[in-house]
């Protein structure tokens, strides 16, 4: 059955609003009051884990009807919601804890209703790499947000080496059974002297957060076992260039050696300066060093 859009009395298309709604990560003291208002509003919803959610709800008094929008259905079983939109009901997507899509379901539904002309209404909250960031005390006007590493070492490494020059400040979820392989292997790429974080149960009874060079952290979390429980996210100091080095990074040299085998050197220069942001200047003296003979 094909469903449309409800129309009103003037023929506009009514639907629903699908509300994406962040929810604490500890403490519960962290709903937002709005939050609450649309969980109680709203005809339906959509949570990671319905068993979880209700929880959640019975905690606040809220009584409105769940149903499970997880990982493994949300693609396939995001029509249901999509239909209930477009037949003029509210629907707020929930995960577990934290805002819905970061390291969470919610993309595919997300997009299914943008797609479909559902507006999509963002209620912001509680998110750890945020909350993390916000008391760390390392740059925070530019940061990339790495999620989950790869579980095995050789993976994790390899992702690792992929961000080792990144100039912006790091951010990893990690999960408790191998935060200590991870700060291993984050010692081994970015060496033991870069400035880290370790932010552990955020907003809940046992939060902690140490801030050291690598080497430090990672003996740190060795030697005390507690520090192997609870949530975790790690936060790197993004790459500087050592003292009296030239700030060109090794994917900067890389882009500027293919564009020097196909350009004259002040045109490669140019272009490698636009594509990597490094001053045309330093990738011009660059280029010329190259070309000498040795
Ligand atoms: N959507 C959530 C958010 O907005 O942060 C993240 C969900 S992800 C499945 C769970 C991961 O987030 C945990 O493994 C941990 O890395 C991080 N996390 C969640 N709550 C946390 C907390 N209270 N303290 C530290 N890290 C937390």
């Amino acid at each position: 059955m094909q469903v449309r859009a409800v129309t009103d009395v003037a023929g506009v298309s009514k639907t629903g609003k699908l509300y994406v709604v962040a929810t604490p990560i500890g403490n519960l003291d962290d709903m937002s009051a709005r939050a609450l208002k649309v969980l109680a509003d709203v005809s339906l919803i959509a949570a990671e884990d319905t068993r979880h959610s209700v929880r959640l709800l019975q905690h606040f008094g809220i009584d409105t009807p769940l149903a499970a929008c997880h990982e493994h259905n949300e693609r396939d079983e995001g029509g249901r919601f999509i239909t209930r939109l477009l037949a003029g009901d509210d629907v707020a997507l929930v995960s577990d804890a934290g805002t819905p899509l970061i390291s969470d379901p919610g993309y595919h539904l997300v997009r299914q209703a943008r797609a479909a002309g559902v507006p999509v209404v963002p209620v912001p909250g509680a998110c750890a790499l945020i909350a993390a960031l916000s008391a760390a005390g390392l740059p925070s006007d530019r940061f990339i947000f790495e999620g989950f590493l790869p579980a095995k070492t050789a993976g994790r490494k390899a992702r690792l080496a992929q961000v080792r020059e990144e100039p912006r400040t790091l951010i990893f979820y990690e999960a408790p059974h191998r935060i200590l392989e991870c700060l291993e292997d984050m010692e081994a790429v970015f060496g033991g002297d870069r400035p880290a974080l370790l932010a552990r149960e955020i907003t809940k009874t046992f939060e902690t957060l140490k801030g050291l060079p690598l080497a430090e952290l990672r003996a740190f979390v060795q030697g005390d076992s507690n520090q192997q429980r609870g949530e975790c996210v790690v936060l790197v100091a993004g790459w500087t260039a050592p003292e009296g080095e030239q700030a060109v990074s090794v994917e900067a040299q890389r882009v500027l050696d293919l564009l020097l085998a196909e350009l004259p050197l002040k045109r490669a220069a140019a272009l490698a300066a636009e594509i990597t942001g490094v001053r045309k200047n330093l990738l011009y003296q660059l280029a010329l060093d190259k070309q000498k003979p040795e």
